[in-house]
């Protein structure tokens, strides 16, 4: 049935370009995992990856600060000499800094440490309750603060480099930025005003041939990150990335795309609607909210694109060993391998592959840590050689597709860090990449009519971003 699979040579591309993806966007792997299957979880991934972010933002700001820094000491060893006598001295300017919020910083603490005094910090924060809780800001986030140039006697004695604080600013999201500063003439009476900058949302639609991998094929055409991400989780069901894929295949991606007034692409929004043509065969998939709120994306006949279990239940591994047939590779001699085998770093997450009930969490002989989840339909799977459990995982205890259980590490008879993965239907081990698995949510009646409805809109504006004009704005190549 699968003759997308030609030659020994493919395989090895593939498998390069598969893990040359892995490694590059692995750290988002870690994040993207789900957007409300796990609940702590998710919220900690979260605040990692808006670290991460805004971290690579800050750059530019972050050497501009350097600068300052550098200008600010030189300052300070000349900054002894009366201004007065030199007047050709450049007149001290305001002392700009950038800190960043790490876990455990509370405002209060950061402004005191940066060399505010306490009540300009109190001032400072008193007023920014007006427009943002300061409860609300996350370790990653950076804040500016301008203070003014250390020139009386009094800033000299408390032993700080810097003036009192006369603003403080930073962005808690893309579109917005909070910004608190003294009044004029006042030191430490402060006001906190939001700013908003606009975003313009218009479709962006790349579509590029796959020569080694459908993460190069998107890079070169500049689909973001996230985007690509989307796409890869969207089609993770049904197309194992690392063998079905091959030259002459292609994809298509349309998603929201939010820009500034300088028309810099500030953030994506959701993928609309994605497709990969394999072997010259089309899977579409256009996302939908059905009356159930759960928003999903559909093939041209309502299909959910989902399955009833996982096929991979790990983000970013590399399929190691197959199902079937092997030399065992700690014992030597041949033996049936009744599960496959996905190296990833020690401590990545792995996912439960279905809804279900945790029938065994505990150790099991050369198995070393191993979870066993019971599904719907006569279907079981088995995850071995855990680094260890997630927070709570047990017997009896239910689980829903995508919360993580546990982590990847090599407890039990193994090699190195890995996951042993194994699908059982009616108590026997079968092929987790072979098996047919049993099949998402299928939209019926009313569903099915408002999706159809849905799809015409979404295939009439793709025609719209397939026009000349079109593509000259919004393609890459
Ligand atoms: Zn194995």
């Amino acid at each position: 049935m699968n003759n997308r699979f030609h030659t020994p040579t493919f395989m090895v591309k593939a498998a390069l370009g598969a893990s040359l993806s892995i490694l590059t966007i692995g750290g988002i792997f870690l994040w993207l995992s789900n957007s409300a299957l796990i609940e702590g979880e998710a919220e900690e991934a979260k605040a990692t990856s808006v670290q991460t972010t805004e971290a690579a933002k800050a750059s530019p700001e972050l050497i501009a600060t350097l600068k300052t820094d550098l200008m600010t000491s030189e300052y300070v060893a000349v900054g002894a000499v009366p201004t007065e006598i030199t007047p050709d001295i450049a007149i001290p300017t305001d002392i700009e800094k950038m800190v960043t919020v790490s876990s455990g910083d509370t405002l209060m603490s950061l402004l005191v440490t940066a060399g505010a005094t306490r009540s300009e910090a109190h001032g400072a924060i008193t007023a920014l309750t007006n427009v943002y809780s300061p409860r609300k800001i996350r370790p990653g986030l950076d804040i500016a603060l301008t203070f003014a140039p250390p020139t009386t006697v009094e800033e000299a004695e408390n032993s700080r480099d810097v003036g009192p604080l006369r603003a403080m600013q930073f962005q808690p999201s893309v579109e917005r930025i909070v910004k608190v500063s003294t009044t004029e003439g006042e030191t430490t009476k402060y006001i906190a005003e939001e700013i908003q900058r606009p975003l313009t949302m218009r479709m962006a639609r790349s579509t590029n041939e796959i020569t080694s991998s459908l993460y190069l094929a998107a890079t070169n055409v500049g689909v973001p990150n996230d985007i690509m991400i989307k796409l890869i989780r969207a089609y993770s069901f049904d197309v194992d990335f690392q063998r079905e894929i091959q030259k002459g295949d292609s994809f298509e991606v349309v998603y929201e795309a939010y820009y500034d007034e300088d028309n810099n692409l500030a953030r994506t929004g959701e993928m609309i609607y994605g497709n990969l043509n394999l072997s010259g065969d089309d899977l579409q998939l256009y996302r939908y909210t059905p009356s159930s709120g759960f928003t999903d994306y559909f093939n041209e006949k309502g299909q959910s694109a989902k399955k009833a279990l996982m096929r991979t239940p790990v983000d970013g591994a590399r399929l190691s060993s197959r199902f079937g047939k092997r030399k065992h590779p700690v014992l030597g001699y041949n033996k049936v391998h009744k599960g496959v085998d996905f190296a990833a770093p020690r401590g990545t997450p792995i996912y439960a592959a279905g809804d279900g009930v945790i029938v065994r969490a505990n150790r099991f002989s050369s198995f070393g840590n191993y979870v066993k989840i019971r599904h719907h339909s006569g279907y079981e799977t088995a995850y071995a050689h855990l680094k260890g459990f997630a927070k709570g995982m047990k017997k009896s205890k239910r689980v829903r597709q995508g919360q993580v259980i546990g982590y990847i590490g090599t407890t039990g008879r193994s090699t190195g860090p890995h996951l042993h993965y194994e699908v059982l239907y009616n108590g026997r081990q079968v092929n987790p990449l072979g098996v047919k698995l049993p099949a998402g949510e299928k939209l019926k009646s009313a569903d099915l009519k408002k999706y159809k409805v849905e799809k015409q809109k979404i295939d009439s504006m793709m025609n719209e971003l397939k026009k000349p004009a079109a593509i000259a704005g919004l393609q890459t190549n």
